[in-house]
């Protein structure tokens, strides 16, 4: 098991030497093969690098960075019906509707999951309460 202070990018004296391709892929934010062997011309001090990828090279940084969170667990909460609404309204729609609506009001209520939408050329209470 790895100490609180040791991770992939820990140079220790007893590991083998880096490669260029590990020293540029950590040097270039985690690049990837294609890029890295793209770009070694326009980088100084690149040129000479032997950017051969290794056979069975798995870093961790990388690992790590894929990585996605779990789901979050479903809610236990239960509630009564109409008892929690989610509302939202849509951005400005960059092309209106037929009807000249360029915000979409919506309400979604929490138990039934049923869904309502309002259409509106405006976002302001006027619009909103007609
Ligand atoms: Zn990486």
């Amino acid at each position: 098991m790895r100490s609180q202070f040791e991770s992939s990018y820990t140079l220790k004296a007893n590991n083998p030497p880096m490669s260029d391709y590990q020293l540029w892929h950590l040097r270039l934010g985690h690049i990837g093969t294609n890029n890295l062997l793209k770009i070694h011309t326009f980088v100084q001090g690149m040129d000479n690098a032997n950017l051969a990828p290794p056979e069975s090279s798995v870093c961790e940084g990388c690992i790590y960075g894929k990585q996605c969170h779990k789901p979050f667990a479903e809610s236990q909460t239960s509630r009564e019906l109409m008892e929690l609404i989610h509302s939202d309204i849509i951005r400005p729609i960059r092309v209106p509707s037929i009807n000249k609506a360029r915000y979409v009001l919506t309400f979604i209520e929490h138990r039934s999951q049923y869904p309502k939408c309002y259409f509106l050329k405006y976002k302001d209470a006027q619009a909103i309460l007609a």
